[in-house]
């Protein structure tokens, strides 16, 4: 009797692979192993030891060798991967290996030992641990419901305005939780927001072994924080969407900040969203999760109105008023360049008080295109359906969506006069023209141009806090999350182009975005002041983002939807395609459109259709959306056609299926 092990690999089939093992047990089940492959030598998990195999003895290829220095995953995390896999209709091999730290996913070299021991426990010589602040009533409550559920399954949504204090919540809890004896898991949506908060839960925690996961942690910091976690001696696990699948053997609580960002989705290869799936941890592993945010998604918010979850409120702010939103209606006869006489005006008066301002315009670089007077020539990119950006002070055209790049020409390429002229607005030139109008002031661009350099962005953010700066021109970056103490003043430009949209998403996000650019101002002692240019000042978002009133908002978008019959009311799932051509991929979508006719079932196919973007990097894209009422009977559909799409020839067709996708 032969002992077999069954293996997961990071290959993009929906098999296990069998391979001889002499001295298999079943505490191998979870741990790695070197294999042959074909021609190569690859690494894959053990999913199981068994002692018959399907395949004939004799083609059998043996292990190498199973890492048995390394820890195996534990049955837990393997449910949660299962799930993730059957539930995005991926590979279980490429999710699972594609979760884990990249030094773990490639064979070891034969001679240095491996194996990441876990450091000491990093114990910060403690001062006092940082206070917490005393509670609200409101705060006081969240704390307390949630508490009351510690130990079992429990989903919440925190609803709090900006400057509530919902990280106070975060914090108290996880000093319950870890009084306990368990670890916590807080998922934040951007890296650039993880060093701020790293800190501030250390300074409160300073005992406690705190470790964060996130894309720009090298591979050997993301390695030992992994097995930090995994071994149970990281105690809190900060970190992006990847660090869902952080294995925690103690998991006690689960924490997703901002869960409406829309980067939790992973949008290429394994499209999951980290905030769904923490939710399905947390039912997995029978423990809490509290969403947070002061404009959660639709899905969300309409999960905590019907009962789903258990909605939390924190209406509001801690030690200060809400700002003051107007919307400055757009005439040209009292303009200069972008700005209102208004704006222009509040910008003058908030540099007499020695306040700081904030320019908010959601495009970087210095114009969105450039274009000939003379023909109306427009600078597009060869390889997409977009324009080149024009970029300064080096004058150079980019492409925001491949990054091809190139110099700008000295003449009209189409009709040879020099009469080249850039249109419309981006941060560089609102910089620009608020250097020349305020000639005192120091302004500050914060974009992801600005802030390439590794520690940028920290070094800027200093600037701001101790006022160095009195204007700032800045992109959605500058929204997210952080504190500016001497802010008093946000102007919006250009939040028009943003109103409407193909997409049926457009006003949620847009309500979102202002939202947390608004709350930006005002977080010191003085009332904070939001000014939106707009040409419809009377439209329903801007009347509702100067109420401040989301819930009103929110439930009159989710009385569309339900009428309308999307999101949260149905569930989507998008089939993707690209080809050298557009028609070589829609002929495949119709092609899939027509086996899943076959198929049936209690699915709506729409038509394919060309993406909106169609034509990106040199590739031309379509799409075909199917929906249904019923998640199961959604996924019961997806099963059998993503089967029966992968036996069809498709070599020049690239495809791939997005369960619940954000953008369509
Ligand atoms: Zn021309
Ligand atoms: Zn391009």
């Amino acid at each position: 009797m032969t002992a077999v092990v069954r293996l997961v690999l990071d290959v993009p089939l929906d098999k296990v692979f069998d391979y001889r093992l002499e001295d298999a047990s079943a505490t191998d089940r979870g741990r790695l192993a070197v294999v042959p492959f074909g021609s190569r030598t690859t690494v894959g998990m053990i999913l199981d030891v068994t002692d018959a195999s399907d395949v004939d003895p004799a083609q059998l290829k043996s292990v190498t060798r199973v890492l048995r220095e390394e820890p195996a995953l534990s049955p837990d995390d393997w449910q949660l991967l299962r799930f993730a896999s059957d539930y995005y209709h991926y590979p279980l091999g490429q999710a699972v290996m594609g979760a884990l730290p990249l030094r773990l996913r490639k064979p070891p070299r034969a001679t240095a030992a491996r194996a990441v021991r876990p450091r000491a426990a990093r114990i910060r010589a403690a001062a006092d641990p940082a206070p917490f602040h005393e509670l609200t009533e409101a705060q006081l409550a969240a704390v307390e419901a949630v508490g009351a559920q510690l130990g079992r399954f429990a989903a919440f949504l925190l609803l709090g305005v900006t400057g509530s204090g919902k990280t106070e919540v975060y914090l108290r809890l996880a000093a319950d939780v870890l009084d306990r004896g368990n670890q916590v898991l807080m998922l934040v949506p951007e890296i650039a927001l993880t060093p701020q908060l790293e800190s501030m839960v250390q300074a409160r925690f300073p005992q406690t072994r705190l470790v964060s996961l996130h894309s720009a942690l090298n591979e050997t910091e993301r390695l030992t924080n992994w097995r930090a976690a995994q071994t149970g001696d990281a105690r809190i696990v900060l970190g992006t969407r990847l660090a869902v699948f952080t294995p925690l053997p103690q998991l006690g609580l689960i924490v997703v900040d901002e869960e409406h960002d829309g980067s939790f989705k992973q949008t290429e290869g394994f499209c999951y969203s980290a905030r769904d799936l923490a939710i399905a941890r947390a039912h997995q592993r029978g423990v809490p999760v509290v969403l947070g945010s002061a404009t959660p998604s639709l899905e969300t918010y309409h999960n905590a109105t019907s009962g789903r979850y258990t909605l939390l409120e924190l209406p509001q702010r801690i030690n200060a008023r809400p700002p003051r939103i107007e919307c400055i209606p757009l005439d040209r006869r009292q303009m200069t360049g972008s700005f209102t006489t208004r704006l222009l005006d509040a910008i003058e008066s908030c540099l007499v008080r020695k306040d700081q301002a904030l320019v908010f315009i959601n495009r970087r670089g210095y114009a969105p295109v450039l274009t000939c007077r003379h023909c109306g020539w427009l600078s597009g990119c060869d390889r997409c359906s977009a324009q080149l950006v024009l970029h300064m002070p080096k004058p150079r055209l980019h492409c925001h969506h491949c990054g091809h790049e190139r110099r700008v020409p000295d003449a009209c390429p189409q009709c040879g006069e020099q009469d080249l002229t850039p249109l419309g607005q981006g941060t560089q030139r609102i910089e620009e023209a608020l250097r020349d109008r305020f000639t005192e002031a120091r302004v500050l661009r914060i974009d992801r141009d600005s802030t390439r350099r590794k520690h940028a962005w920290d070094a800027m953010r200093e600037q701001i806090r101790s006022r160095d700066v009195d204007i700032l021109v800045g992109t959605q970056m500058l929204a997210k999350g952080h504190d500016f103490p001497h802010l008093a003043l946000v102007g919006v430009l250009n939040a028009d182009s943003m109103l409407y949209s193909a997409d049926f998403r457009a006003a949620e996000r847009l309500y979102a975005l202002l939202t947390q650019v608004a709350g930006r101002a005002g977080r010191g002692e003085s009332q904070g002041e939001v000014l939106i240019q707009t040409e419809y000042p009377a439209h329903p978002l801007y009347a509702a983002l100067r109420e401040q009133d989301f819930r009103g908002f929110a439930d009159q978008l989710l009385a569309e939807r339900r009428q309308a019959g999307f999101p949260p009311f149905v569930h989507q799932a998008l089939l993707r395609a690209e080809a050298r051509e557009v028609a070589k991929a829609l002929e495949f979508l119709e092609h899939a459109r027509a086996l899943g006719r076959e198929i049936g079932g209690n699915v709506q196919l729409f038509d394919a259709v060309p993406a909106l973007l169609v034509r990106l990097a040199g590739r031309e894209r379509a799409q075909l959306l199917v929906q249904s009422g019923s998640r199961t009977d959604l996924h019961a559909f997806l099963k059998t056609w993503r089967a029966r799409l992968g036996q069809g020839k498709t070599s020049r067709v690239r495809w791939a299926l997005e369960v619940d996708p954000l953008e369509l």
